[in-house]
Formats: C-alpha cells, structure tokens, sequence
C-alpha cells in the first residue's frame, strides 16, 4: 500500500512508526513530517492544511490512503477532497468534523442521541448578551462560559463566582455557550470509528498546564498517562456504549456518518461518565503513549476505518500501563527559545521499553536542533504503571539541550 501521512508532530511520528511496521507498507510518505519521522518515511514539504497540494501530490503518487493527523487538515476539508479524487482518507469529513468544530453541534447531537452530558444553553448572535447574563443569574455560580463556532478555542472559562461568568461574557460575546460546571476527574477515551461501528483504542489522563502541579498556562499537553488507573477497560467500554456508540448512530441518522478517531473528553462524575467534549483526532501526547501499546497492524484498521468496513476486531491493544512526557523548550508556549543542540538520543532509543519521538525539532548538517515549543515525546510501558513512569523518566536524563524543560510529576 501507498500511504500518505499528514502532519509533523510527535503524534504522527508515533503513526508513522506503527504504520512503517505492517507488511502491507509498500511506501509511507509524510507531509510535511519531521526529522524523526525521515527515518522510516519520505517526507514532503507540503503543508498539513494545503489540501489542494495534498490531492494533487496523492494523485501523482497513486496513493491508496492518506492519514490525517492534525485537526487542521479535516476541518479544511481533507476527507471531502480526497474522497472527489476518488482516494481514501482515514479522516472524518468536514461535515463530521464539526463534532470538534462547534461547541453547540456537539450538544446538540449529544442531546438527540441521549448521551449525558452538562445542562446548556445557546446565546448565539441573534439573541443578546443580556439575555446570556440573566441565564447565568438565574442558574448560580460555578458555571462554565465556552465561546463557540468560529471563536473556538478562544476560551473556555470555569467561572467560580457569577461576577466572574458576567466578566466572560462579555469578554468573549456571542455566540456563546453556558454550561453547568461538572465536578469530578477528567479522562479521555480513545475509538476507531466507521459509520455505526467503534473500536476501543483505549484511554489516557493528560497534562495541560505547563507547569508541576498544575501551574501556569495552559499548553497542547505536557504528558500523557495511560490508562488512567481510575478508568480501567471495563469502564472504558461501559463509556464507550454511553458516550461514543449512540453519537455514531445519531451522525448517520443525519446523513453525516463519523468515520475516523474519536476522542471524548469526558468528566467521571458520581452519576457516572459525562460528556464535556469530542475531538475528531487523536490527541498529542496521548497518542505516542497509546500507540506503543498496539499489538495488531495499524494500516488494515486505518484502511478498513476509511472504507466503512470497520469490525470491533479490527484492531487490539494491550492493557500494558504506558505513560509519555513531553521534552519542550524554555519559554513554550509563549516563546520558546529555539536553536539548541540536542545530545544523547543514541542512547535514549536503546533503553528497553522507552520510545522516542520528534516533534520540534529541525537537522542542521549532522546537528540536531531543538525548533518549536514541543521538540521531542519519550514514552515508555512497563508491567506496572510505576516502573513506565521511571523509565520514561530515566530516559528523559539521557537527553541534553540547553534550554530542555519537563514536568517532573507526571503520573505521580
Ligand atoms: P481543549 O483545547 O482542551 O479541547 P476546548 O476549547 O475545546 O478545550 P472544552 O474541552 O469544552 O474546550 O473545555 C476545556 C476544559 O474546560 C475542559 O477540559 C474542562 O477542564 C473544562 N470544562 C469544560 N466544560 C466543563 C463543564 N461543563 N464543567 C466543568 N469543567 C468543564
């Protein structure tokens, strides 16, 4: 098989090196990829939102799957182009996609499909602010104040006080969502999806301030463990049957069918699991920690996940504890300082159990240098989580630039 791969993070580099394992491989490429992920791939320079380049190089390389990583490649519409080109795409369609993309489609479709989630209301940009404030009197303090539609990501505030909450409202205008504040420890949860058929990939607990315990801003993810030791594989199905499967069948009662990962953000509450949100990808570092856990092929799956024709079998994991650490540089997220020679990796790929991948990182003759915020993931497994957690940690030693940053309390 000829497979494209997109994106050029730790993530993808954990896919790459699962999908460079299967005996079905005939050539992996990688757009735009990354050192690391030259080792088992040919990397290409183009960028993992230039769909029309994506196509048209898929086209002239006679692909026969492109791999989306990264959210930014589907919510341009990846799957959609790739599928008018007649080539398979293990990614959601644009349409699906959205699951990620609004805040009020999610609760929407949770609603319809009777997934338990957090009590909502919408304030979209007909109605006022208000009206948004009046609801937030009404309901009482704490509450949760999420911008949607396209000022996603622009914030979520979990307002202790009503003063707080009318302070977010009008920081961020409409549209808006309010929520009810859920109380409890966050997981995510982890499936290969096709139309009405999920797979268990598996769940893990993420890390997302920058700092030890907690502190400081929040980053795209300081480390992963995995399985949360509060959410073992029976409860991980148990939420899949009441989080996942029934939003898979509401999407193809719509006529937008949900083919690709799925990653529900979900908060383990003493009514049980509530739904706070779903990604339409994997997330990084939760999936480097989760794919080195994969027994089967990955590319039959990927394959069988675009073409619909996924089984509950398609793919298996091990229960093996797994934990990955995130190697940033100084200054991430806001300016991470850049140029540092990284020593010591030889070392770290030999340790039994331990895996490296790159993220930020950048050749410079025969130098390798550290080049964005998040520059490399180590991940380990081991017979308990303990002994995961001290090899990653022991690997992490062996690796030296100037200006290397971790957590120190990741899975403690
Ligand atoms: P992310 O970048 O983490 O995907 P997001 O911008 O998509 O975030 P959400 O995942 O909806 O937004 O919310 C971000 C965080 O806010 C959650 O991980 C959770 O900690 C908190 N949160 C969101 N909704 C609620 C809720 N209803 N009750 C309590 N906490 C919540």
């Amino acid at each position: 098989m000829r497979v494209l791969l997109v994106g050029s993070g730790g993530r993808e580099h954990a896919l790459a090196t699962a999908i460079a394992r299967s005996p079905l491989l005939d050539t992996l490429f990688a757009a735009p990829g990354n050192p690391g992920m030259a080792d088992c791939a040919r990397c290409v320079s183009i960028a993992a939102d230039d769909i029309p380049g994506l196509v048209e190089f898929a086209k002239k390389e006679k692909i026969d799957l492109v791999v989306p990583g990264p959210e930014v490649s589907l919510v341009a519409g990846l799957t959609d182009a790739c599928q008018q080109a007649g080539i398979a795409c293990a990614g959601p369609s644009k349409a699906a996609a959205a699951l990620e993309g609004s805040k009020a489609f999610t609760k929407e479709v949770a609603d319809a499909a009777g997934i338990p989630t957090a009590r909502w209301q919408r304030f979209d940009t007909n109605s006022s602010t208000d009206a948004a404030k009046a609801y937030v009197r009404e309901q009482g303090a704490p509450i949760v104040i999420k911008a949607d539609g396209l000022a996603a990501g622009k914030g979520v505030v979990v307002a202790q006080s009503v003063d707080e909450a009318l302070d977010a409202i009008d920081r961020l205008g409409l549209p808006l969502v309010i929520e009810e504040c859920l109380v409890g420890r966050e997981v995510s949860l982890f499936a290969f999806c096709a139309d009405d058929k999920a797979s268990l990939i598996g769940a893990a607990r993420d890390h997302k301030r920058v700092g030890d315990g907690d502190t400081g801003p929040n980053t795209g993810g300081m480390g992963a463990i995995c399985p949360p030791p509060d959410f073992d594989r029976t409860a991980q199905e148990a939420a899949l049957d009441l989080t996942v499967r029934p939003m898979l069948a509401e999407m193809v009662r719509r006529g937008t069918p949900f083919r690709g990962v799925i990653f529900a953000g979900l908060m383990l509450t003493e009514e049980g699991p509530k739904l706070i949100e779903y990604n339409v990808r994997f997330g990084d570092p939760e999936a480097q920690a989760l794919l080195i856990r994969l027994e089967s092929d990955l590319l039959p799956a990927l394959k069988a996940l675009a073409e619909g024709t996924l089984s509950e079998d398609s793919i298996r994991f091990s229960d093996k504890p797994s934990i990955s650490l995130v190697l940033a540089a100084k200054g991430y997220p806001d300016a991470p300082i850049k140029g540092g020679v990284i020593s010591g990796l030889d070392r770290t790929e030999q340790l039994p159990g331990v895996s490296v991948f790159h993220a930020g990182t950048k050749l410079d003759g025969d130098k390798l240098l550290a080049n964005g915020g998040r520059v490399l993931t180590i991940c380990a497994t081991g017979p308990t989580a303990a002994k995961a957690r001290s090899r990653a940690y022991e690997a992490a030693a062996t690796i030296q630039w100037d200006d290397k940053m971790l957590r120190s309390d990741i899975g403690l």
